[in-house]
């Protein structure tokens, strides 16, 4: 039934593709600053010693009309991708620490020219200490090409056409600043990666310089099957690499495969993970080109400090209620503390009874696609993948606000109803409240009503609020 589905969905897509017939692609821009490939180990599993864990600043720009207006992306999808990134590279112990966004607001770069993509980091806004992500309408080049991406290789900025920003253009992008190459690197020239790495060994040299990334070729569009649940160019062309070898199926689930199939919501979002081997590599980066990625490091305890602290009206707690002379009520209510949590990770929440965390007591949980927003006086935080023992405690003022600044509303009855029951709730009856109820306080109405019962009072204003009260009326 699930094969079924997918296969009727891919179906639609390759219509889609074909009526529409835009090839986006990927743009890298090369750092001037030369890499040699010595820094790297092309192991393709972590050794059990290098336990690091790599803390990454990003920040996002989104760029708008000369006068703010239409932005490329909403922002509240900058916290999807927050999410996102953190899903796609927290298997190789990379993470990443929200540090908010801007906009910036220039018509002329609404549409970016590839050749402009090096003047963005003289912007003002531009951040040393973060990697970089500029979404904007479009990505061009001088010829009309368009690009879902654009990224330096190795860097700490990238940009985005903003309809393939939430999508495996992504990590993709990000990926190149990490320094990895597209999986099919070199594959039409004199020094491919080799189809028989097992007589013409040379992935270390060669294509990616990845070793579990198979030799693979950039194909063109339509050429793709599906086996035993997974995706994979089809070699029914009988491509060769250098040495003659015809490429055999190659995977299109690695995020840094050919992305020509990005037009589409289906297979843009197809490409799912990167390989271990890959993440080595992007871990050898960040470690040992310490002139880039130094000073957009962060600590693993950032990652558990709220990135929002703010202060909201408390609609839970009424400082008080007036009934004025004129049948409106004015309500006062008090303030409450938010703390925000960047979105992506599986957070466990626990109160912190003082002396180490180990006292601390489990309260809620909030999963990786959800926004954690925390109002409770919690003081202690968990994330499952940043460790699954480690509670970290910090400074919570999360809660209700002491001494709040009053928000007051005045607001007129429109209707209410008196539940009226036993004191157990058996024998509830309804009724509508007349107009006298319905300009009285809650307290006067209740002195009106049967003893040894059980009152609900609803009553709907004309501002859309409902307040509700239950007494046990027993005197
Ligand atoms: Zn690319």
């Amino acid at each position: 039934m699930r094969l079924k589905i997918l296969l009727s969905h891919l179906i639609f897509y390759l219509i889609i593709f074909q009526a529409n017939g835009q090839i986006l692609q990927c743009k890298e821009v090369i750092n001037p600053i030369q890499i040699d490939e010595t820094i790297y180990t092309h192991h393709t599993a972590r050794t059990s010693n290098n336990n690091t864990q790599y803390v990454l600043n990003v920040f996002f720009h989104i760029v708008r009309d000369d006068n703010g207006n239409s932005p490329a992306i909403p922002d509240e999808q900058i916290q999807d991708a927050v999410a996102m990134l953190n899903i796609a590279f927290n298997d190789f112990d990379i993470f990443f620490k929200y540090m908010g966004y801007d906009y910036i607001d220039d018509s002329s770069l609404l549409s970016l020219n590839i050749n402009e993509f090096n003047t963005l980091q003289n912007l003002p806004q531009f951040r040393n200490n973060a990697l970089n992500l500029f979404i904007v309408d479009e990505v061009t080049s001088n010829n009309g090409n368009l690009y879902a991406g654009l990224a330096q290789r190795p860097g700490i900025k990238s940009a985005f056409t903003a309809s393939y920003f939430l999508s495996a253009t992504l990590p993709h992008e990000i990926g190149h600043n990490l320094n990895l190459y597209h999986t099919y690197e070199g594959w039409n020239t004199q020094n491919c990666e080799h189809v028989d790495q097992a007589n013409h060994p040379n992935c270390e040299v060669a294509g990616d310089y990845v070793c579990d990334t198979p030799a693979s070729y950039k194909v063109p569009s339509g050429d793709v099957v599906y086996l035993n649940g997974d995706f994979y160019y089809q070699n029914n062309s009988n491509t060769t690499d250098c040495l003659g070898d015809i490429y055999v199926n190659v995977p299109i689930k690695n995020f840094m495969s050919n992305n020509i199939y990005q037009l589409n919501n289906y297979y843009r979002n197809l490409r799912d993970h990167f390989t271990p081997g890959q993440g080595v590599r992007m871990r050898e980066t960040i470690e040992n080109i310490p002139s880039i990625f130094g000073s957009i490091r962060n600590t693993v305890e950032s990652l558990y400090e709220p990135f929002d602290v703010h202060i909201e009206v408390d609609y839970d707690w009424v400082l008080s209620e007036t009934q004025n002379h004129d049948g409106t009520v004015t309500t006062c209510y008090g303030e409450k503390i938010v703390h925000v949590f960047q979105k992506g990770f599986d957070y466990d929440f626990y109160k912190w009874e003082g002396g180490d965390a180990s006292n601390s007591t489990f309260e809620y949980s909030v999963g990786r696609l959800q926004l954690p927003v925390n109002e409770l006086p919690l003081q202690a935080v968990k994330i499952n993948q940043v460790s699954n023992t480690n509670i970290i405690v910090f400074e919570s003022s999360a809660g209700i606000r002491p001494n709040p600044t009053a928000h007051c509303t005045t607001a007129r009855p429109n209707s209410g109803k008196v539940i009226t029951s036993n004191l157990d709730g058996s024998n509830a009856t309804i009724r509508d409240m007349n107009n006298q109820e319905l300009q009285s306080s809650d307290d006067e109405i209740i002195q009106t009503l049967e003893s040894n019962k059980r009152h609900t009072l609803i009553k709907d204003y004309d501002n859309g609020e409902r307040k509700e009260k239950t007494v046990f009326k027993t005197n």
